[in-house]
């Protein structure tokens, strides 16, 4: 099992997160940085469906045994982001360098927007500055955000909500 954010293998129990609008299987360290996060992906799957059936999204896919540099791209504002979140935990780039064994002058390039860092780097960056540097290629983010949170619904809701969803597909009008 591999954390679909920083690559590492997740040696204790994975973590499902809502990441930027995706689903992903995270390790506890990346499971932070989702909006949403739950320890019990069967329960939370079951729920989703009900609640989202007129979408029918695919959500398997979130959980590929590719490697994550397949399926993420960098998001724009890099170089910004990546220095603010340094200078926030106060790390100066050679502490940077060091805790992640990348050279100085790459970060420095980076940060300046001279260079785009590889997948591999950006997820260390991420990992170690705890913020959001990749993005899923495959789920546009509108669709999956809108399912992420929608309410909180009890059991009974969504036995109502399942029902109604029912009644309108057989006759689509209000009554
Ligand atoms: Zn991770």
């Amino acid at each position: 099992m591999q954390c679909d954010v920083c690559g590492h293998s997740i040696e204790r129990k994975p973590y499902r997160a809502i990441i930027e609008g995706a689903k992903m299987t995270v390790c506890e360290e990346c499971a932070k940085l989702g909006s949403v996060s739950w320890e019990a992906p069967h329960v939370q799957r079951t729920v989703m469906k009900k609640v989202a059936s007129p979408l029918r999204i695919p959500l398997k896919k979130s959980k590929p045994d590719l490697e994550p540099t397949q399926t993420l791209e960098l998001i724009g504002n890099l170089s910004l982001r990546l220095r603010k979140a340094r200078e926030k935990l106060g790390l100066s780039h050679e502490d940077l360098g060091r805790k992640i064994g990348e050279r100085i002058s790459v970060l420095r390039k980076i940060e300046s927007g001279k260079m785009v860092p590889d997948n591999k780097l950006a997820s260390k960056l991420e990992h170690e500055l705890k913020i959001k540097l990749l993005v899923p290629l495959s789920e546009p983010k509108i669709k999956s955000v809108s399912l992420s949170t929608p309410r909180e619904a009890t059991l009974g809701d969504i036995a109502q909500i399942k029902r109604k969803k029912v009644e309108e597909s057989e006759e689509r009008k209000p009554s």
